[in-house]
C-alpha cells in the first residue's frame, strides 16, 4: 500500500457560506461546490497547495456530519490519496484493522472512496481516496 499524500482534511461546519466566509478571510478561495446527496452533505473544496480543505455542512439530520456537529466541530477526517483502495481495504482487513467501509463507496465526482474507524487510527476518522487512473489532479469528493 502507498500514501501517495494528504488529499484533503475534511472539517465540519453548520453553515457552508458563513464558513466559506470566514475562510475567506483566512486568504483561502473556493475551488469547487459539491453537493452530495448519498452523504447528505454539501461541501466547498479550497485548494492549498496540492491539497485541499473540504467544508462540509450536513444538508439533513441524519447526515453524520450532522451527527458530528452534535459532540462537536472542526477537524472530522482526514483523506490520503492511494494507488488501489481495494488493495489498502484488503490489506488492512487482513491486519484486522476495523474499517467503517469494507468495499469502497463512490463519492461526488465518481472517486472511489472508503472510510477506515477512528479505532484504528488514534481516533481520527481516515478517508482513503483512491486515484484516478491517468489523471494526476484528483477530482473533490465528498
Ligand atoms: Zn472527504
Amino acid at each position: 500500500m502507498k500514501h501517495l499524500k494528504i488529499d484533503h482534511l475534511g472539517i465540519a461546519v453548520p453553515g457552508l457560506d458563513a464558513a466559506v466566509a470566514a475562510y475567506e478571510a483566512l486568504g483561502f478561495a473556493v475551488e469547487a461546490r459539491h453537493d452530495v446527496p448519498t452523504e447528505k452533505v454539501r461541501t466547498a473544496f479550497l485548494p492549498v497547495g496540492e491539497s485541499h480543505l473540504e467544508l462540509l455542512e450536513p444538508t439533513d439530520p441524519s447526515s453524520p456530519i450532522a451527527r458530528f456537529l452534535e459532540k462537536r466541530s472542526g477537524l472530522h477526517h482526514v483523506c490520503v490519496l492511494v494507488d488501489d483502495v481495494d488493495a489498502a481495504l484488503a490489506d488492512m482487513k487482513a491486519r484486522g484493522v476495523p474499517l467503517v467501509d469494507e468495499t469502497p463507496r463512490v463519492g461526488a465526482g465518481g472517486c472511489r472512496v472508503a472510510f477506515v474507524h477512528p479505532k484504528g487510527a488514534a481516533g481520527v476518522l481516515l478517508e482513503l481516496k483512491e486515484r484516478e487512473r491517468g489523471d494526476e489532479t484528483p477530482r473533490a469528493e465528498g
